[in-house]
């Protein structure tokens, strides 16, 4: 089968190689599409993540596809079905997942390879973390589940209220998945910033109220201009960078509460104000990934229509051109998510 093997730094290659042979309680996927994501591009432009990816390695992690093949044991799927799986299954076992910290697991399963024909679903992901996929739903859509969970679960964490007034720094896919469910969640003000004019007029048409050009205007004062000086009730960090981490902590109100949700380089830090936790009671918070809960009702969320993700799926590019499709990530102004089409 063919295969985008990532062997280096900005070094894909399509491959030719074995089908995956499943086993007893693994099902075997054709996969139909597969879309691309924030953490790709950061693993194509700087390499692995500790832990998590080791080139060169299989690559592409939000997917869907039709089952092919059902191992002995798999009693509720069947040949045929349309599933999205992955990309992580904890182990249930381990002292964090033993807490209740499933997103921490020590033994975190992760699946990678979903720019490939076929994906092999091993045994305790087909168990946690598989999803049948309703009828009406395209597969671009339900591959989207993965960064809607991750971001679900953050949003819930940073306890938002109806009526909260929100700022967004980046209005990337993961960005715009923030738009969509705290308007959702009811937000009655959601201010966004970014760089790219282009981004900041798509993330108008989904909804974002206000927008800031971070190039052409100080999002700090304006963010406090426009919330009567006070600042946001929760300002969430979509970029990843610690000087937008720490822009963030300047953005939010007293007492109110910062997602740093981003993930930056290994061994950078941010300076954080002690009065500004003390007598400001700045709530900040890290979020990491997701559980198993929070990828089946992002995938139900998907399917109702109440976080339409369909927009967020600019183009589709056929799996023999995936370099090209990242590099157009990273020139593109207007690209946001796109589907690799096996
Ligand atoms: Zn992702
Ligand atoms: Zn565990």
């Amino acid at each position: 089968m063919k295969a985008a093997l990532l062997q280096g730094i900005k070094d894909l290659q399509i491959r030719d190689i074995d089908i995956p042979e499943i086993g007893c309680s693994e099902i075997l996927v054709k996969v139909k599409a597969a879309t691309t994501c924030g953490t790709d591009l950061k693993i194509y432009q700087r390499g692995y993540i500790d832990g998590v990816i080791k080139m060169p390695t299989v690559f592409g992690h939000e997917w869907a596809g039709d089952i092919v093949e059902v191992g002995n044991g798999v009693t509720w799927l069947k040949k045929g079905m349309r599933i999205r799986a992955g990309n992580s299954s904890p182990c249930l076992r381990c002292f964090m997942c033993q807490r209740g910290n499933y997103n921490l697991c020590e033994d975190m399963m992760w699946l990678w390879g979903a720019y490939a024909e076929y994906i092999k679903v091993p045994a305790r992901m087909v168990m946690l973390n598989t999803q049948v996929i309703p009828e009406h739903l395209t597969y671009e859509e339900a591959a989207v589940t993965e960064p809607l969970a991750c971001v679900l679960r953050a949003v819930e964490k940073a306890r938002m209220k109806l009526g909260d007034v929100i700022a967004i720094i980046g209005v990337g896919p993961i960005g715009l998945l923030h738009l969509l469910t705290v308007k959702k969640k009811g937000a009655s003000k959601v201010i966004v910033s970014d760089t790219i004019d282009e981004r900041l007029h798509f993330a108008e048409i989904l909804g974002a109220d206000e927008t800031i050009n971070a190039k052409q205007e100080d999002t700090v004062e304006k963010t406090k201009k426009l919330t009567g000086g006070y600042g946001a009730d929760v300002v969430i960090e979509a970029i990843g960078m610690p000087a937008t981490w720490e822009q963030a902590l300047r953005m939010v109100r007293k007492g109110g509460t910062v997602l740093e949700f981003g993930g930056c380089l290994p061994g950078t830090e941010i300076k954080v104000n002690t009065e500004q936790l003390h007598y400001g009671e700045t709530t900040i918070l890290g979020a990491f990934h997701t559980t198993p809960a929070y990828f089946r009702k992002a995938l139900n969320l998907i399917a109702s229509g109440a976080i339409p993700v369909k927009p967020l799926i600019t183009r589709k590019m056929k799996l023999d051109n995936i370099n090209e499709a990242f590099e157009t990530l990273i020139t593109s102004k207007r690209d946001i998510k796109i589907s690799i089409q096996p």
